[in-house]
């Protein structure tokens, strides 16, 4: 049996811990390793907390809610109409969107634009029966300096500023007969075909 004296000393008494830095822990949510082979995959800030129901407050009259693993797919996919990056100078969204900045965020309302380089190639051919096109991309603040494609070639041949096709009606035949355009050669009727009037003008030069 211990003395009362005696029990209260033991309880105060504290482990002796010498301080070292390896003791020191720091933990962030993208840490970056010097020179490590085998680089931990980041941590995903998707939180299965916004599987919850909650009242929205913000700018979409709707409740908050998103499952894991919808709101992982929307970080990890670069665009909503593209997987990956398409650019060296880009960023992965699965890299760029990491921290404390995104945690218990709906990932739906982030913004997410869509990949032009994806809708450029929706566009359906422009024909012509001319030996040479023009194209100003619509013209006014939105367009770009009148430039003049030469579609002699039987292939498509896209607009160096705006990525609009053109091709000679004298090679539609060929070019209906290939496997592969990397445009379509008729309207499909998708939302993202831009109408021929607004993408180029066709008119001499403005003043904009
Ligand atoms: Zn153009």
């Amino acid at each position: 049996m211990l003395s009362p004296a005696r029990r209260l000393l033991l309880s105060r008494s504290v482990p002796f811990r010498p301080f070292s830095i390896s003791a020191i822990r720091c933990s962030t949510d993208n840490p970056i390793p010097a020179n490590d082979p085998n680089p931990k995959p980041a941590h995903s800030p998707v939180s299965s907390t916004n599987e919850l129901a909650t009242s929205s407050e913000g700018s979409f009259d709707k409740v908050l809610q998103e499952s894991v693993a919808e709101g992982e797919k929307m970080r990890v996919m670069q665009a909503p109409n593209r997987k990956s990056i398409w650019s060296r100078s880009q960023q992965p969204r699965e890299k760029a969107m990491v921290g404390p900045r995104f945690e218990q965020t709906i990932m739906e309302d982030q913004p997410r634009p869509y990949a032009a380089i994806d809708l450029i190639h929706k566009q359906p051919v422009r024909w012509t029966k001319a030996k040479r096109v023009s194209c100003d991309g619509g013209g006014g603040p939105l367009g770009h300096p009148r430039i003049f494609i030469n579609v002699d070639k039987p292939q498509v041949c896209a607009c160096t500023y705006c990525g609009l096709p053109f091709a000679q009606e004298h090679h539609r035949e060929f070019l209906e007969s290939q496997p592969y355009t990397p445009y379509p050669l008729a309207p499909q009727g998708d939302p993202a075909e831009v109408p021929e009037s607004q993408s180029n003008t066709g008119r001499p030069l403005e003043q904009r």
